[in-house]
């Protein structure tokens, strides 16, 4: 394997059970219990209505490309090779927005509510990072 360059994502204690999840590739948010809303990134109460009554739940890993920016500057130099880049939000199904590249898709022609779905990116032994793609029509 390819030496990885790229800064690895260290979990907090807050943000692992979703770390474990996509090393199993699986997207976890977390879902309210009490009004059955999902958010994102993890918080110890719901963000709709403040319950602390909430589980990790599996969502589609299906969404919408929300918003975007083109990367045309190398500003870490383990992306050199990948200028330029797009970093999105995603808007996911389940309503949760989450920050991600999208891939297999040149960045130029990149638009907004594109439609996208997970792939898991094992980037290193034991870390996988979720990037999108466009949705197979
Ligand atoms: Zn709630």
């Amino acid at each position: 394997m390819l030496e990885y360059k790229k800064p690895i994502p260290v979990p907090s204690d807050e943000s692992k059970p979703y770390w474990d999840g996509l090393h199993e590739h699986k997207l976890l948010m977390p879902k309210c219990s009490a009004c059955g809303g999902h958010w994102f990134p993890p918080t110890q109460y719901c963000t709709h209505c403040r319950s602390k009554d909430w589980a990790w739940s599996q969502v589609s890993g299906k969404g919408k490309v929300f918003s975007f920016v083109v990367y045309h500057r190398v500003y870490h130099p383990g992306f050199v090779d990948e200028v330029p880049y797009a970093v999105a939000v995603i808007e996911l199904e389940e309503g949760p927005r989450m920050l991600s590249n999208v891939v297999g898709v040149p960045a130029e022609q990149l638009v907004c509510d594109m439609p996208v779905e997970i792939v898991f990116d094992d980037v290193v032994e034991g870390v996988t990072v979720p990037k999108f793609k466009p949705t197979a029509l």
